[in-house]
């Protein structure tokens, strides 16, 4: 983490005030959370809409805060405690992040796209781990706060840092690796997230595509080339960049061969190695996210024959395509912790394909956030489902109907079931479900759908 004297903050900061009595005192680390203040920490206070976080700047310092910013709209600034006058905070925490990163050795690898981030951040940083010193974005904070947050908990001898870069709108993106500017990026896919506020696929590749601005002349840009919109703009990318494609077709760079399925996950090979690749999670789309990692490492120079290592020891944070037991032995899929057409695709994908089941049944909620076409999108899941492959649809929410209706098509109303109550959804689903059942759970976040994975575990 950051650790310089308060003079060299309130110089990366422009701090307005004179700081001189406590100019020598060290900061280490900084926080925006004053719950979770560490010894010599700087803490940040923002000025929300209801909370103010000036309130807690006093006791801050007095858990061990070695010193906070203060913004000048807010009157009566502490006397004689180390505080640091500036415009705005959050401005000045992405200040000092842009700044530190700049004297920073580090190479830094940007993530970013409509899923998938989250998943090959881990994966890329678990692959780089066996060579070089790693640090990366953790959990989910990929914004204008978490990024700079996460660049500054970087240490100075680390070698790599692999940042998740999120948005829900143009100039985000480009925010974000103008602040960090990678030596590598990658662009995991384009899906139909965030359309409400992008209008269109293109503009969420355009969104994408922002991070190339930040992108170090000579980087590598590694791009999901089964994507046309992404394609289609490889020619204009300006500037001294390398561009790898991967993905499932044979154009790309890199691609899968000889895809089998293994316990827990796939094992694949791959059309530039001989190397048996073993990936110990579920999802073929997994496979494309471990590509793109496997990309990086070898721009990072890790031989194929390494990788099996960091491959071994990658685990998915929570309810990503997590596979859990219910209490009646049957094997639940739990991946409510986000949907798109994109994602929800790709899980139907994996349960239409995975061997060894009796039955398959699905239950599928809400895709929140897909802007005036939702309704279509839904019914068009809906009437994508193999009627030889997926046994038992059961559908929850409002939008979640419109599912039920295009799979009623080829699935036959008998075995979809439609509910807007968890309680029932569940009673029903139960008396299908035995040892030899496969459940899928997938929707949007805010469904909570892992509600209904608790109670087939009954926990
Ligand atoms: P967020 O925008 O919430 O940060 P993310 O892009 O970080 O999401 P992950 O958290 O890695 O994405 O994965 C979320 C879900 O997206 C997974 O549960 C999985 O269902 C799906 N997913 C992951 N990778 C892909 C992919 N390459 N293609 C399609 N769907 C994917
Ligand atoms: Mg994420």
């Amino acid at each position: 983490m950051i650790n310089r004297s308060l003079k060299q903050i309130a110089e990366m900061v422009s701090a307005a005030n004179d700081i001189s009595p406590f100019a020598d005192v060290m900061i280490k680390g900084v926080t925006i959370d004053s719950r979770k203040i560490a010894a010599g920490n700087l803490f940040v206070p923002f000025k929300g809409e209801n909370a103010d976080g000036h309130k807690y700047v006093e006791e801050a310092i007095h858990k061990g805060a070695a010193a906070a910013l203060w913004q000048k709209d807010v009157p009566n600034p502490p006397a004689d405690l180390p505080i640091l006058v500036v415009d705005d905070c959050l401005v000045a925490l992405q200040e000092l992040a842009r700044k530190y990163r700049k004297q920073l050795p580090v190479k830094v690898v940007g993530i970013t796209g409509s899923n998938g981030k989250t998943t090959t951040k881990d994966m890329t940083a678990g692959l780089l781990s066996i060579q070089y010193k790693v640090q990366k974005t953790e959990g989910n904070y990929n914004n204008h706060i978490g990024l700079p947050l996460t660049v500054l908990g970087l240490s100075e001898d680390t070698e790599i840092a692999v940042l998740e870069m999120g948005m829900s709108g143009r100039g985000e993106i480009e925010f974000l690796t103008k602040l960090a500017c990678p030596d590598a990026v990658v662009i995991t896919n384009i899906g139909e997230s965030h359309l409400l506020d992008l209008g269109s696929r293109e503009g969420i590749a355009e969104a994408k595509l922002e991070i190339l601005e930040g992108l170090q002349n000579g980087g590598l840009a590694v791009l999901n080339g089964d994507e046309p919109l992404l394609m289609e703009r490889i020619q204009q990318i300006k500037g001294n960049v390398r561009v790898q494609t991967f993905g499932r077709n044979k154009t790309n760079h890199i691609y899968p061969t000889e895809i089998t399925q293994i316990k827990q996950g796939n094992s694949f090979k791959i059309n530039r190695s001989e190397v048996v690749f073993e990936l110990p999670v579920l999802g073929t789309h997994n496979i494309l996210n471990a590509l793109a990692s496997m990309e990086i490492a070898q721009y990072f120079s890790i031989p194929y024959e390494k990788i099996n290592a960091g491959l071994a020891g990658i685990k998915l944070t929570n309810m990503r395509m997590e596979l859990v037991e219910g209490r009646r032995g049957e094997k639940i899929i739990n991946d409510a912790y986000n949907a798109s057409p994109t994602s929800v695709m790709a899980a139907i994908e994996l349960v239409a394909n995975i061997q060894g089941y009796g039955r398959k049944i699905l239950v599928l909620g809400d895709m929140l956030e897909l802007g005036p076409q939702e309704e279509q999108y839904h019914l068009q899941i809906g009437e994508g489902l193999d009627a030889n492959k997926i046994d038992y649809l059961f559908t929850f929410g409002t939008l979640g109907k419109a599912i039920a209706k295009g799979a009623s098509k080829v699935l036959g109303e008998h075995r979809v079931f439609a509910y807007t109550n968890k309680e029932e959804l569940i009673q029903k689903l139960e008396q299908y479900v035995d040892k030899a059942t496969l459940v899928l759970v997938k929707a949007s976040r805010g469904m909570k759908l892992e509600e209904i994975v608790m109670v087939l575990q009954n926990k």
